[in-house]
Formats: C-alpha cells, structure tokens, sequence
C-alpha cells in the first residue's frame, strides 16, 4: 500500500536505511515452544548503529531545517539512545547538537555517551527532573548569543516525530504483502511514547490487522488508574493522524500497554533482561540493549510461556536498537 499523498510528500532528511530486514527467528521461536517471531531489525537503520529515534529525527531535522535552525537541543540519560542518533544527526545535516543529560558524569565514558562524543555533541549534565527546564534555559540562551536552535523533546516523541514511525507501519505492511505473512502481534518497548504512538497511528492508518502491544520500560498507571502515559500517547497519535489530514479517532482502548515488566526501574539490569540478552544472542546471532529491547523481549518471553499466543500464530518483535548501551553495563551481564 502506497503512503497517503500528505506523508509521502512530507519534508523529511533522508537519514535511515529502509525498508529494514523483517526476517524470521526460528531458533528463538523454537526455544520459545512458539509462537512463530518474526524481528523487525530497526536495530539497523545505520545512523551510528541505529535504533528507533532515527526515523522520527528524518521529520523532525527536516522540520528543524525548515525553521532555519543551527543547532539541536534534547535530553536524556547518560546512555540515551536517542541522544546518540540525534548527535548523529545533527553531524551528518552539519548542525551543532547539545545534549541536556540527566545525573552526573561517570567516571569512565563508554557506551552511547562514548559515542556522544566522538559525533562532536556538546554535553550539559542536569539533575534529571530539570532536564526540560534546561533545555529551555540553553535554547533561550543560544538564541541570545545569534543561533537558531530547535528543541526536540526527549525521545523526539511529538506528533512530527511520530510519523516516522506511521511510515514504519506502512513498511511492515507492505513487507508482510511481500513475504505473504499474517501478524497477529507486534511487540515494541515504549518509554516516551513517540514510537508507539506512530504505530497506533499507522496501523489505523495501513489497515494493520494485529495488535500493537507495547511493553512499558518505566511508565505505569497511578494507583487510582489513570495513565497520564496512555493519555500522551492517544494525543500524540490523534494529532498525528490530523496533520496527515484524517481524523483519526484513536481511543485508549487502541492502545495497548503492558507495564507488569518494569523490573528495578529505569536502566537497572535484572535476571529477565539477562536471560533475554543471552536468548536472542545465543539463538539469532542479534544483539538486544540493557534498558529497552532487552526488558521488551523479556516480556515476550514471558508471555509467550504464559500461552498468550498459540504456537501457529505470529509476532514481530521490533528491535528498536539499543545494543550500544550494552558496552556500558559490561559485567553486569556476565551474572547469572
Ligand atoms: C527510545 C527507545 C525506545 C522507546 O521509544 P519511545 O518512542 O521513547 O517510546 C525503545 N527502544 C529503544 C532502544 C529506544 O532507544
């Protein structure tokens, strides 16, 4: 199916290698017992690695270009993957990149932040709470100084960056028509919700007739049971929808979130992102990341053994690339 005339006509930096490889897992599926997987390798999509962030950055530095900027500002943790792609980013399109990072800085500078550095970003390090007053506070600063620059929010998760990923689902649609295969599931960490949103637009959009389920790394409903989370996520892809002309309609009941995997929090490394780091390298060759892929297939590991899907029926798992971060965590995986 082509893209809606509005998204294939949308001012977008080439940046990421697509269409990435869907291809199947059979050592992983059997492992599992099924159900059949299928890895969707955005892992792959070639801006110093990859990962998720380098679809949404192809909208947002376009937008960012439009708006006549010199320099990118976001945030995130030390280890930030999207801070990676963005300082990437900023260095392939020759802009300047500053990157607000939260916490102190470690005595020893590897893994993203590591790479942060040799792609020539500038590091500001906040308490993590101020990390968005911070990024103001250096925009409005810069603006004084004569730059132009432009603020993408953590994660790049807004309604532009989101189309990256209204375009992916468009992707795995047309992939799936090729190779004549059904999905009945797609499974996805989220965290800022951009990713996921963009799916839920695009399968709305595509006419995707799986599920979409995304397994939270560090949201979760309050105790009342109001998820200020979902809520973003249904905005982010409504107003997705609405710049692309639909009306989109998407309601909480299309999102799906599963948070029961959120472990020790944060970036904090337990026995299932372990075992499931180990899983897919020993069965597939593929390396997953410490905060991300490794705590999204950990809860698909564990759902698949719950019997949540039948054995006949399929799942892509969505590497969204995060294997980098892993130079970081080093011994920490070696402990069983
Ligand atoms: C950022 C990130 C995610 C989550 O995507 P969001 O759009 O922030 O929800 C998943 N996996 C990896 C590897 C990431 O870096």
């Amino acid at each position: 199916m082509d893209l809606p005339d509005k998204l294939a006509s949308w001012p977008r930096v080439p940046l990421a290698n697509t269409p990435t490889p869907l291809h199947p897992a059979p050592r992983l599926t059997e492992a599992l017992g099924g159900p059949r997987v299928l890895l969707k390798r955005d892992d792959l999509t070639g801006l110093a690695t990859g990962g998720n962030k380098t679809r949404k950055l192809e909208f947002l530095l376009a937008d960012a270009l439009a708006a006549g900027a010199d320099c990118l500002i976001t945030a995130g943790g030390p280890q930030s993957n999207h801070c990676r792609q963005t300082a990437a980013a900023a260095a392939k399109t020759g802009l300047r990149c500053c990157l607000v990072l939260g916490g102190e800085p470690p005595a020893r500078c590897e893994g993203n932040l590591l790479l942060d550095r040799l792609l020539g970003a500038e590091l500001h390090w906040v308490e993590k709470p101020r990390r968005k007053e911070a990024m103001q506070q250096l925009a409005e600063q810069l603006a004084g100084e004569g730059h132009t620059p432009y603020v993408i929010p953590i994660g790049g998760s807004n309604a532009v960056g989101a189309l990256g990923y209204v375009v992916a689902m468009y992707e795995l649609a047309a992939q799936l028509r090729q190779f004549e295969e059904q999905v009945d599931c797609v499974v996805a960490a989220t965290s800022s919700g951009g990713t996921l949103a963009g799916m839920v637009a695009g399968a709305r959009l595509c006419g995707f007739q799986g599920q979409v389920l995304a397994i939270s790394i560090d949201q979760q409903p309050e105790a009342d049971g109001t998820f200020a989370y979902r809520d973003a996520v249904r905005d982010i892809a409504n107003e997705s929808c609405e710049l692309l002309g639909s009306s989109g309609g998407i309601t909480d009941s299309d999102i799906h979130i599963n948070h029961d995997y959120l472990g020790g929090g944060y970036g904090v490394v337990g026995q299932p992102e372990r075992e499931a780091v180990r899983l897919m390298a020993e069965t597939e060759g593929v390396l997953v990341g410490p905060v991300y892929t490794s705590r999204a297939l950990a809860g698909l590991i564990d759902l698949a053994r719950r019997g949540t899907w039948a054995p006949d029926q399929t799942v892509v798992f969505w590497h969204t690339g995060d294997e980098t971060a892993l130079h970081a965590y080093g011994d920490e995986f070696l402990t069983d």
